[in-house]
């Protein structure tokens, strides 16, 4: 009889992870796919707080659609709680251009995978990583590195290089053929898009770069701005959403106000910080952001931020402006004059 050898796909719907999926599962393999929530994923955060550039255009979950797509089985696994706390703050491999510690992350991910393939029986773990084509985490030696760390060592298989790279165990004991799988390496995507040809794969992302917040040197600034002045014992979930939206403002040690740059980010701020810890500031007179505070507000700060959300309104050339600034049962209005230009700068994180 002959055994029936099950992998695990790390799947995130983009056509390298797809056309991966198609090279093993044509090769009789059972394939079920897996994809990690981080917390910094960059299309879930615009899925949740229903940002799209396309207002009649549902953002779908990639993975989850190509698994629809593929015939197989996806989980989506949330790894956000503890993936902060394991792989974001000293990352051992150290940070990218931003604060992205991608081979402590892939380290992670695969370390979880592995447990996933042992908790289903499953033989191997495979992806669509290519060879070159990341800066950070695709490397002949970051790749290996991964592969040991992770504890998946000869039962990580990357279909898409394989040919480049030392032969796995599913190739070693012919769960796999070697010869039907690929060489590619680089940051073009010519060949893939033979192959989607190929094997008719037609709806996949255009890759876009810039999917995790923790590439991002913006997100990444409101991060080290967060470690200086809460500390990173401090650190909750809540402060990485926050770090999500808006534009930041430090004003004190203790304080900073986050400014909605448009109505989904103004809505999604109203729903999030209502459980009144926080201020909400807003013009009267002229259409503005909704702009809340984190941290201890005293009452000399009312004017500055009032001045700050002022600034950021249809009324920002106005000589002054009626704010709005309401807490639980307590609210005012303040007159002020709108901050703008330079004096805004000084604060802005
Ligand atoms: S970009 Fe880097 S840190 Fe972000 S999910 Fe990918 S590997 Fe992890």
């Amino acid at each position: 009889m002959t055994e029936k050898i099950k992998a695990i796909a790390l799947l995130s719907g983009g056509l390298d992870s797809t056309l991966a999926v198609k090279i093993i599962s044509n090769m009789g393999i059972e394939v079920q796919g897996i994809n990690f929530y981080t917390g910094f994923c960059v299309t879930e955060h615009r899925r949740k707080i229903r940002r799209n550039k396309d207002k009649n255009k549902i953002i779908q979950n990639e993975a989850l659609r190509a698994g629809a797509d593929l015939g197989i089985k996806v989980e989506l696994i949330d790894i956000s709680e503890d993936y902060y706390k394991t792989v974001l703050f000293e990352p051992k491999y150290g940070y990218g251009s931003a604060m992205n510690p991608c081979v402590d992350c892939r380290i992670y991910m695969f370390q979880k995978a592995k447990e996933y393939m042992e908790e289903v029986g499953a033989q191997f773990v495979f992806t669509g990583e290519v060879l070159g084509q990341r800066p950070k985490s695709q490397h002949m030696r970051e790749l290996l590195l991964i592969a040991r760390e992770s504890g998946l060592e000869g039962l990580l298989l990357r279909p898409l290089s394989a040919k480049l790279l030392p032969p796995t165990i599913p190739e070693i004991k012919g769960w796999v053929d070697r010869n039907k799988l690929y060489d590619i390496q680089g940051r073009s995507r010519q060949v893939q898009m033979q192959l989607a040809t190929q094997f008719g794969i037609e709806e996949y992302p255009q890759p876009s770069g810039g999917c995790c917040f923790l590439t991002d040197q913006n997100y990444a600034r409101k991060l080290r701005d967060l470690i200086t002045y809460k500390g990173k014992e401090r650190i909750i979930m809540d402060d990485f959403i926050l770090a999500k939206v808006g534009r930041h403002f430090r004003l004190s040690e203790d304080l900073k106000v986050i400014v909605g740059r448009d109505e989904a980010e103004n809505k999604f701020l109203a729903n999030f910080c209502k459980k009144g810890d926080h201020w909400f500031f807003e013009t009267l007179d002229y259409k503005g952001p909704l702009t809340v505070t984190d941290g201890e507000v005293l009452p000399e700060d009312i004017e500055l931020i009032a001045g700050i959300t002022a600034g950021h309104s249809d009324g920002k050339t106005a000589k002054t402006v009626r704010v709005q600034y309401r807490r639980n049962s307590t609210e005012g209005i303040v007159e002020v004059r709108p901050i703008i230009g330079q004096e805004l700068e000084e604060f802005r994180i």
